[in-house]
């Protein structure tokens, strides 16, 4: 090699380095998921040359993506469209793989953590003398390094920001944590014009249980509850213990329209829950609620507190018609 050659291969190395130092420490101060993904799957790309960048994740018990989908704001969901959750995946060693087109080279880095396999960083370019067999890649793989503690790290902080918003007996957010579910979501329909709906419920009669089945039984009527409903609603919906056996559902973008059919699923699910009591029976259960689509508007202000006070109106209703019923509310 020429001299020169040589001094312009360490100047542009000494560039590299110093690019990914800086990128580094951007990593390093990302304290939840949107800003490491967006570092990681938009930043690392435009900076380094690179045409794409996609995320394996380790996740058999589906923890993660579940974080990352609490966490992250539905504009931001694209970020996930670029992640793959794998249930287990083989452990790898960084190399220069191939790649489906339009790519013509790749490069693989295993993300590890003190002996914990967390996944892989997978980059490609189009141009095929990018990533070649036999490449020096220590550099990139002191960036996985990093990439491996900052995901640990931002998966520790995520999780107890998550457990202060939670309630630990259902898993449903706890009151704070639909009150901040509530306002991402008035803010972001007064962005978008977008509509959102609320359901208002509490359980019928729930003392009685408690009276005849036992606390224990009406502990497991909660968990069964909120995991009904769970598997009744979307994904990205959500689920809010406001109290005892009180409940709030909110689900962005359900149209008036579409809202009476979500309605009468949760009530038909509710009714056809198989909750048994310490014998060994089914304990009946049934709910009453109000329901109600909201458009925000600009300049206008309406608290999660204003539209929960108006629903109880109607939830009330519903109880004095004699339950097992929910009413449309009507517009706030
Ligand atoms: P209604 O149909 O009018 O709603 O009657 P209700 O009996 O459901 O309503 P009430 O407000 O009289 O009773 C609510 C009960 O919920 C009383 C309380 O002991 C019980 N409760 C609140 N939190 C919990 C809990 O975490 N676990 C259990 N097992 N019971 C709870
Ligand atoms: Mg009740
Ligand atoms: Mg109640």
């Amino acid at each position: 090699m020429e001299l020169a050659e040589l001094l312009d291969n360490a100047r542009r190395n000494e560039a590299l380095l110093k690019r990914l130092q800086a990128f580094e420490l951007q990593l390093l101060s990302a304290q939840n998921w949107q800003d490491f993904l967006t570092l990681l799957l938009e930043a690392l790309p435009s900076q380094f040359d690179l045409d794409a960048v996609s995320l394996r994740i380790c996740d058999p018990d589906g923890e993660l993506k579940s974080s990352m989908l609490q966490s992250l704001d539905i504009d931001q969901g694209a970020l996930l469209n670029q992640i793959e959750f794998k249930v287990s995946l083989p452990i790898a060693r960084a190399d220069v793989i191939e790649t489906p087109p339009p790519w013509r080279s790749g490069l693989r880095l295993p993300l590890m953590r003190g002996g914990e396999y967390l996944g892989q960083l997978i980059m490609y370019a189009s141009r095929e003398d990018r990533f070649t067999p036999g490449m020096a890649t220590d550099f990139m793989q002191h960036l996985a390094a990093v990439i491996a503690a900052c995901l640990v790290m931002v998966r520790q902080s995520e999780a107890q920001a998550l457990m202060a918003l939670t309630d630990p007996l259902t898993g449903a957010e706890n009151r704070r944590g639909f009150e901040r579910v509530y306002r991402r979501e008035w803010a972001r329909g007064q962005r978008q014009h977008h509509v959102f709906s609320m359901v208002l419920m509490d359980i019928d009669h729930f003392k009685k249980v408690n009276d005849v089945h036992g606390h224990g039984t009406g502990d497991r009527v909660l968990k069964n509850l909120c995991r009904t409903l769970k598997s009744t609603i979307r994904p990205t919906d959500h689920i809010g213990r406001l109290g005892g056996e009180e409940f709030a559902l909110l689900l962005p973008g359900c149209q008036p329209d579409q809202l009476t059919n979500v309605v009468s699923r949760v009530q038909e699910s509710i009714r056809e829950m198989q909750v048994l009591n310490d014998s060994g029976k089914r304990v009946p259960v049934t709910a009453s609620g109000a329901f109600i689509s909201v458009t925000p508007r600009p300049h206008q202000d309406l608290s999660v507190e204003q539209v929960l006070d108006h629903l109880d109106k109607y939830l009330y209703k519903a109880k004095a018609a004699g339950r097992n019923l929910f009413l449309p509310a009507e517009s706030a």
